[in-house]
């Protein structure tokens, strides 16, 4: 049975997909969630902006070594928000 992603789930997946594939359940999941929760679509275009911003700046991004060539600011920057949204 599929069941509703909580907010906290929803903001460990979107940050998570910069970091690994998910599977096709948990973004199906992830779309569902965004589909009517506000405070996670703002969550994951912030997310994306942060990507395009650091991608800008010339870090190549490549499948799943993208985090670990996330400025070290930037990662420290995703725990605090995610940790104040929590
Ligand atoms: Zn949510």
């Amino acid at each position: 049975m599929t069941r509703m992603l909580t907010c906290r789930e929803a903001s460990e997946l979107i940050s998570q997909r910069f970091e690994r594939r998910l599977s096709w359940r948990e973004r199906f999941g992830l779309r569902l969630h965004l589909l009517i929760c506000d405070a996670c679509t703002r969550f994951a275009r912030q997310m994306r902006w942060l990507q395009a911003a650091a991608r800008r700046f010339g870090l190549k991004y490549a499948g799943e070594e993208s985090a670990a060539r996330l400025p070290e600011v930037a990662r420290r920057r995703i725990g605090e928000a995610l940790e104040r949204s929590r």
